[in-house]
């Protein structure tokens, strides 16, 4: 069973000049442990594949299924507990709450989850997990470089333990050799723990890490 599967998926934005088709007839099926790339030129369709995946959004038409959850008929709360618990997001401005400290932000996921027990000590395990050093742990996002943030935005990802990982450009605010740091990074994760990771990116580069490219263009799989 694949951790996502789309069936001639269709999304269409209805505009008052006329219907957009952002989507149309999509079929893919991303496997269990993949690292998969989806890239295209601008108003491709990636940010819509991606809300979709993501369950942000739902399609016009089509069949999707995510970590082996049908969403047609999902209402906006079982999308919500399906996106909590199944799927991590990495973005490309790292989106951390500025307010809580590093280990607070990791944690928070876990809160929302309603754990009472051993939250702290996950966070800790997971900020470890990725290269985070324990004197940063009660440091504020904004007192970390981009890439420490970014590192912090992966283990908030990965501490619900998700089926995958959706990753919007997360390379695309860093520096190239901060870039290559949290692509290694990603990989690990990939390879030593088994996670299915999709990324978006405009960065042809990317595709030594991937197994798989999906290329869109004009919201068809190439
Ligand atoms: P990409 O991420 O590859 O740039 P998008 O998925 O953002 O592509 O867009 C695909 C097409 O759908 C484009 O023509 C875009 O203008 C249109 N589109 C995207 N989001 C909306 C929206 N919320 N309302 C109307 N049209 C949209
Ligand atoms: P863009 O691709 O325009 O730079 P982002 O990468 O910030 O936008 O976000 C991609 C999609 O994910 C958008 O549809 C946005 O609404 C959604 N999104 C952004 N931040 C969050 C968040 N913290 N939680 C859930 N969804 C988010």
């Amino acid at each position: 069973m694949p951790v996502i599967s789309f069936e001639n998926v269709t999304k269409v934005y209805p505009l008052p000049a006329g219907d957009v088709v952002a989507l149309a007839g999509v079929d893919l099926a991303i496997e269990k442990g993949e690292f998969v790339l989806i890239m295209g030129p601008s108003g491709s369709g990636k940010s819509t594949l991606l809300n979709i995946m993501g369950s942000l959004d739902v399609p016009t038409s089509g069949e999707v299924t995510i970590a082996e959850k049908r969403i047609g008929g999902m209402d906006d709360d079982d999308l919500t507990l399906l996106r909590r618990d199944h799927i991590g997001f990495v973005f490309q401005q790292f989106n951390l709450i500025p307010l809580l400290s590093i280990v607070e932000n990791v944690e928070y996921p876990l809160i929302l989850k309603g754990r009472q027990n051993g939250t702290r000590e996950r966070a800790e395990e997971v900020l470890q997990a990725v290269g985070i050093e324990k004197t940063h742990f009660t440091h504020k996002p904004g007192e970390i470089s981009g890439g420490q943030q970014q590192r912090v935005a992966i283990a908030r990802a990965l501490v619900n333990d998700p089926a995958f990982l959706l990753c919007d450009e997360p390379t695309g605010n860093l520096d190239s050799k901060t870039g290559t740091a949290i692509m290694t990074l990603l990989d690990r994760m990939n390879r030593e723990e088994g996670k299915t990771v999709v990324m978006v990116t405009h960065d042809p580069r990317m595709t030594e890490y991937a197994d798989r490219t999906i290329r869109l263009v004009d919201g068809r799989i190439a």
